[in-house]
């Protein structure tokens, strides 16, 4: 094995210090809420996993469980109540919601200065556009570790499998901002071996275990996998990661690799939403 380890637990150890660092100076007490639908187990593992990170950071946490049988109105009237609470600096809402909730309009009732995961209409447009916002999480958390990692994106071609909201299509975006020459591709991308091989930095988004193999990747290539799938009851990236560590120059593990930075992006947008907050709340006195 030959690649470099992108390891993002070692990348998550020193963020978290300087998250801590930043909260501790930010004067007011920074407050998050996840508004979940509940009943998915995973959901739950997941918010209790947030929930402690903000403790130990000293960020206050509120769960909000979506009633069941109140719909669509119901979840948007909650997100509103929260819009307006002073003490709540971001709103994450945990996805799916329950199946009688339009997810698309619970997302644009968000806030865009409290949105924490980049998802309205509002942060992915300015996303796009290039404009200063919050973008989501894992996205910025694969930059994060490409960047800590100091791997040269500007000029570089990219290629990113993978074209979802949440992921693909925001990656794809932020590497465009760093000047990669990017390609998306996606369940219909023909010889995607071919178009994965030209990339300098490919990034894997998809949830299929082994999908990336040797052959597809170019000698010296950055690998990133975002992938997180059950395989026999182990978590296992995209990326066959034992033969791609043999031709890649760096490769991102899973798990260790993207995962132990996604949260800590939450809270860095947190941060960043409690400031955009201040800057638009009008002059006291
Ligand atoms: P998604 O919404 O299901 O999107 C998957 C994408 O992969 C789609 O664009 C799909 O193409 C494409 N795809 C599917 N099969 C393909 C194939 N054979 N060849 C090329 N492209 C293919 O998934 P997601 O929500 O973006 O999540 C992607 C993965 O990231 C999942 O494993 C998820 O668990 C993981 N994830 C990890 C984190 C983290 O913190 N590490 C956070 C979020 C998600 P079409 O658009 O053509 O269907």
């Amino acid at each position: 094995m030959s690649a470099k380890v992108l390891d993002g637990r070692a990348v998550a150890a020193e963020l978290k210090e300087e998250l801590r660092t930043a909260i501790a100076g930010a004067g007011a007490r920074l407050g998050l809420a996840i508004v979940r639908g509940g009943g998915d187990e995973a959901a739950e593992v997941y918010a209790r996993r947030l929930v402690s990170l903000c403790d130990e950071l000293g960020v206050a946490t509120r769960v909000v469980d979506l009633p069941a049988g109140e719909g669509t109105a119901g979840a948007a009237a909650r997100v509103a109540e929260l819009n307006g609470d002073p003490a709540v600096m971001g709103i994450l809402v945990q996805l799916p919601l329950p199946g009688d909730v339009d997810t698309d309009a619970v997302l644009a009732a968000l806030d865009p200065v409290k949105d924490l995961d980049g998802v309205s209409p509002g942060n992915a447009g300015r996303l796009y556009l290039g404009l200063p916002g919050l973008a989501p999480a894992t996205p910025l958390a694969v930059m994060e570790l490409l960047r800590r990692y100091e791997v040269q994106l500007e000029g570089r071609r990219a290629a990113v499998i993978g074209r979802s909201n949440i992921t693909g299509k925001p990656i794809a975006l932020l590497l465009l901002r760093e000047h990669a020459t990017v390609t998306i591709c996606h369940s219909r991308t023909p010889d995607l071996a071919a178009v994965a091989r030209e990339a300098d930095v490919l990034v894997a988004a998809v949830g299929r275990a082994g999908l990336v193999t040797g052959e597809m990747v170019a000698p010296g290539a950055t690998v990133v996998d975002v992938g997180t799938n059950f395989v026999d009851g182990q978590l296992t990236g995209d990326v066959a990661y034992d033969e791609v560590a043999e031709v890649a120059g760096a490769v991102s593990p899973v798990p260790g690799g993207v995962g132990p930075l996604t949260n800590l992006m939450l809270v860095r947008n947190l941060l960043e939403a409690a400031k955009l907050q201040a800057e638009s709340a009008p002059p006291s006195g």
